[in-house]
């Protein structure tokens, strides 16, 4: 939980008087209609909800006026009953007690009053993970603000339809205009409303501009970085004829200036426990147009202490070999502009982007005069990670400073004017005409939905966070032998002389997790389809599913037979092992040891044994890959690809001959010694088959199923062969008969 601004989107508000009392309504602003006959149709229709009810206690005989008891704004209108049980330890069951909560502070101002409900969240449970930071866990306050504020909206505002093939959010309405449409939903492009004052002109300034206030909070040495990512947008509005589109302002020194008066803007500054996000953007809009009349930044204190890690870790020793050079200055600069680049992105109506990486090929992320002008991808709003080489390579820029192609095209749909158009309707056919545009791999747009890989949703690994380059699988290839080396190597350079060995741990850990992330990746490749948002008729439009060929196919199970299943990738020196303990200083994570009292999570938090889990982090990342391949959905996909494949892709019976093969293979062999690794992965993988078979989850295709009972056969006879060849080794023989068990189904 941090400083979150606007936990709830902004509604109408009506006061509706009921005898002696007053209900305070939200009117449903889901539904919308053109005429008065259809709109009371759909007031009977659809509900309203009620947020409460007060006893009016004096009426104003001159004016009419009333006040009335407001004390419903004192209960849980925000739903954080359910916001803290989504976030917090679920055994903590935190609920509203009413009897130490009251109104704190109100304040008026020329367009909004605020008034704030201190409420107390309560629990019995005393050790609660992520609420510690309070004195006492068990009683959290949240001070709610409510902003009563005048209906926002400006009349020149001229919604904007959104198109699915463009990453911009939309607001979205059931619409009861035209009986025959085939789709009733209606969708407006959520925006800030920023016009070029003279439209006849090529380039005019911004009628309003977007003004964002620095808060004073934000340390001296950042505000020039933070400002220069928040006007680093100008540029796009420039392309379409609008100058000085974004203003950015320090806090004024007026002791009167308030950050909640509605008619601010404002970039805060977040300071956290524990580091849990890097920025964060906040925007509210007018839920009748999409008009966007308040957005803001909040950036976290942490920023510079995770620029600093990754320097230390990553690029100091993979670009230079050493350990001990100062970060530049520049690079703490680069990540706040990158990172303020993309939540202003997100002020602006954008969305993720996470197909934005495949834009670029390798070549062009090495060249810094390519980089330095279109970016380390189309986008801005991609999760992109740092773009780093090994020495032999050239090296571009690290970061994503600059706005990228999609950048600009996204802006020019959002926000161009459309000369010669009076309505949203009239827009139409210029927008449709601009968003064909989806195939060209400068302005693709594939977003959130599309990199659900834990629940089998997501299937194109052309969609990805953490990725680059137009060839992921290359580029994990380059990273992982990287990785690699700098696992292998970092003990020479860490702890430092006179430092705790957990600097070490910490470092290992950094590494063995970007390994394992890219160790994983070509799994997506296995089954995938490339989804096309292309309409019919766009140019260059592939058909909305094209099966990934199957060489791809086989090239990412290569890179997944020698980078996570196969027992040399796991090498480590026992030096190094060795030499990753921790001090009890460490870490975060709650823990109440008997004996050592309650200290809360930031303060300690050993872990469970002494040295570095090495082991299971591997299990963890093999078992992950083989998940998801089981998945059904993914199951399904590669059971029916070939039928949507006019070219070869894989079967399902290759899956399963792939895996047996990578990790049962030296059973086949014959060899003397399996290894811990190897022994590991077998037991589990055994286990994983015999679940298919005897408790597959919904949906799994038989044909999966057949196969596992398939493989497990045959895996009991290669068992039964090796030990009968009585070349094994004491703990490899038990493994075997102890793998043989597992990979016998239970009648
Ligand atoms: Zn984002």
């Amino acid at each position: 939980m941090w400083g979150n601004t606007d936990h709830l989107p902004a509604m109408l508000v009506h006061f509706h008087r009921a005898g002696e009392k007053i209900a305070v309504i939200w009117p449903n602003t889901n539904v919308v209609a053109n005429t008065p006959d259809l709109q009371s149709a759909l007031a009977q229709n659809f509900p309203q909800s009620v947020v409460g009810l007060g006893q009016i206690v004096a009426t104003d005989d001159k004016t009419g006026a009333v006040v009335f008891d407001a004390s419903s704004l004192l209960s849980d209108i925000l739903d954080l009953n359910n916001i803290l049980k989504g976030s917090l330890d679920p055994g903590a069951s935190y609920r509203l007690d009413s009897s130490r909560t009251y109104f704190g502070q109100t304040k008026a101002f020329p367009r909004n009053i605020v008034i704030e409900a201190d409420q107390t969240w309560a629990t019995e449970a005393a050790h609660v993970q992520a609420a510690d930071v309070a004195p006492d866990a068990r009683s959290l306050q949240m001070r709610i603000i409510y902003n009563f504020a005048e209906p926002p909206g400006n009349s020149d505002y001229r919604p904007r339809y959104a198109d699915d093939r463009i990453g911009l959010y939309d607001a979205i309405y059931l619409q009861y205009n035209n009986d025959q449409a085939r789709e009733r939903q209606l969708r407006y492009f959520i925006r800030l409303n920023i016009q070029p004052s003279d439209p006849s002109k090529a380039l005019s300034p911004a009628k309003r501009p977007v003004v964002y206030y620095l808060s004073k909070t934000i340390p001296p040495q950042y505000r020039a970085a933070v400002r220069d990512g928040i006007v680093g947008w100008n540029r796009a509005f420039e392309r379409i004829g609008i100058s000085n589109a974004i203003e950015v302002k320090d806090q004024p020194a007026d002791p009167n200036w308030d950050a909640d008066d509605i008619r601010y803007n404002v970039i805060r500054w977040v300071t956290e426990a524990q580091a849990s996000f890097g920025a964060d953007s906040q925007t509210l809009y007018d839920p009748r147009t999409g008009e966007e009349f308040r957005s803001g930044v909040l950036v976290s204190a942490n920023i510079p202490a995770g620029a600093a890690r990754g320097w230390k870790i990553f690029i100091d020793p993979a670009r230079y070999g050493r350990d001990t050079d100062p970060m530049p200055q520049s690079f703490v600069h680069d990540a706040f502009v990158s990172t303020l680049l993309h939540e202003t992105g997100h002020n602006l109506g954008m969305q993720h982007n996470f197909i934005g990486s495949m834009a670029y090929s390798a070549k062009q992320l090495q060249s810094k005069a390519f980089t330095s002008t279109y970016g380390i991808s189309s986008t801005v709003m991609e999760y992109a990670p740092t773009n780093l080489w090994p020495r032999q390579y050239p090296q571009g820029d690290f970061n994503q400073t600059v706005l990228g192609p999609y950048d600009y095209f996204t802006i020019k749909y959002g926000y161009a004017t459309i000369p010669g158009t009076q309505t949203p309707e009239a827009e139409l056919p210029t927008l449709r005409r601009w968003a064909s545009a989806w195939s060209n791999p400068y302005y693709r747009y594939a977003s959130d939905e599309d990199v659900s890989w834990a629940n089998g949703h997501a299937s194109d690994p052309r969609v990805n966070q953490g990725d680059l380059t137009n060839d992921p699988l290359a580029w994990c290839g380059v990273q992982l032998k990287m990785n690699h080396e700098l696992l292998s190597t970092v003990n020479r350079r860490l702890p430092k002389d006179g430092s705790a060995y957990e600097e070490l741990t910490a470092a290992f850990s950094s590494i063995l997790r970007s390994y394992t992330n890219c160790a994983s990746l070509p799994s997506r490749f296995i089954g995938g389809q490339y989804v096309s948002r292309a309409h019919r008729g766009d140019t260059h439009a592939e058909s909305p599913i094209v099966p990934v060929p199957r060489s791809q196919e086989l090239r990412a199970f290569r890179m997944l037979d020698q980078y996570l299943f196969s027992d040399s990738a796991w090498q480590f020196s026992p030096r190094l092992l060795q030499g990753l303990g921790y001090s009890e200083w460490a870490g975060y994570g709650y823990v109440s040891w008997p004996g050592y009292g309650n200290l809360p999570l930031w303060a300690y938090n050993p872990p469970e044994r002494h040295d570095y889990p090495v082991m299971q982090n591997i299990a963890r990342a093999q078992a992950r890959v083989i998940d998801q391949f089981f998945n059904p959905l993914v199951l399904q996909r590669i059971d029916e690809n070939p039928l949507e494949s006019t070219k070869s892709t894989m079967s399902i019976d290759d899956l399963f001959t792939w895996l047996q093969t990578s990790i049962y293979g030296d059973i086949n062999s014959h060899t003397r010694s399996i290894s811990l690794v190897k022994r590991n992965l077998q037991t589990m993988y055994a286990d994983k088959l015999a679940a298919l078979v005897s408790s597959p989850t919904r949906g799994t295709p038989s044909d999966a199923q057949a196969l596992a009972r398939h493989e497990l056969t045959t895996l009991r006879q290669s068992i039964g062969t090796a030990l009968r060849s009585g070349s094994a080794d004491a703990i490899t023989r038990a493994h075997l008969e102890n793998l043989r068990q597992h990979a016998t189904l239970k009648p």
